[in-house]
């Protein structure tokens, strides 16, 4: 049985004692640990003062992205070093923004992944189409292909502890969504690529986030799929009310 992850990507959003209240706002409120798992993906400079935060009954504090590299001349980058040392648990790689503004290729993000599992981190591995995509019948190879690329040279037992969200690029901050059926495919062709890579036992630890568009009204639908193990929400995890709806329903 998988358990549940509900990561909230808050993007560049909130002041620190926005963050902060967040973080207090939830506490004792999510599911207990041996449930789901929570987590909140928050903004660089908030990470250390929300470890300092994050313990029983709130969320794990997970990261945006980071660098491959320990440490060296990359201005304005942060390590897989310095998350862990701030008691980081899990960060994002290869989020479609990432992959569109900043120039993240599936190389880059191969490299991250190797990265995040050497020193510890769990990576939520963002896979996806773009609208042109879909229309054209490529979902699957493209999908497919994401995923065989960031996990180029990952063991078997790495890749069981892979969080991989897969996020139609179409349904990001839209308010689109996949429909459940859809979402379900797109997951399941990426268990299906997991276990070519590495066998039906370790495709079936694999936890696979749907995201795009998920809301307190939309999850339960989500969750119910056979393949959909867990939400990566942006809009929806900003607002404690709506992160704590989200987390009930895993
Ligand atoms: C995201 O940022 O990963 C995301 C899915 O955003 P939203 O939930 O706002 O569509």
């Amino acid at each position: 049985m998988r358990k549940p992850i509900i990561a909230g990507n808050w993007k560049m959003h909130k002041t620190l004692g926005e963050a902060e209240s967040f973080f207090d706002s939830v506490k004792g409120k999510l599911p207990d640990a041996d449930q789901a798992d929570t987590v909140i993906c928050a903004p660089a400079p908030f990470l250390a003062a929300l470890s300092g935060r994050a313990g029983d009954g709130t969320p794990a504090v997970g990261a945006q992205t980071m660098h491959e590299e320990e440490k060296g001349a990359f201005t304005g980058e942060v390590s897989p070093v310095m998350l862990t040392d701030l008691g980081v648990r899990y960060v994002i790689i290869g989020h479609s923004e990432r992959r569109e503004y900043f120039n993240e290729t599936d190389d880059s993000v191969n490299r991250k992944v190797k990265s995040a599992f050497a020193h510890g981190l769990i990576p939520i591995v963002c896979v996806g189409e773009s609208l042109e995509e879909r229309e054209g019948n490529k979902t699957a190879e493209k999908i497919s292909g994401q995923v065989r690329a960031a996990l180029e040279g990952i063991s078997a037992e790495e890749a069981a502890r892979a969080v991989v969200a897969y996020e139609p690029i179409w349904a990001i901050g839209t308010g689109k969504t996949a429909t459940s059926d859809m979402a379900n495919e797109a997951c399941a062709e990426i268990r299906s690529t997991l276990a070519e890579l590495y066998g039906q036992e370790t495709a079936e630890q694999v936890r696979i986030q749907y995201g795009g568009s998920v809301k307190p009204e939309n999850i339960a639908e989500l969750l119910a799929q056979p393949d959909i193990d867990g939400a990566l929400v942006g809009g929806a995890s900003l607002e404690p009310e709506s992160f704590i709806a989200l987390a009930e329903a895993a």
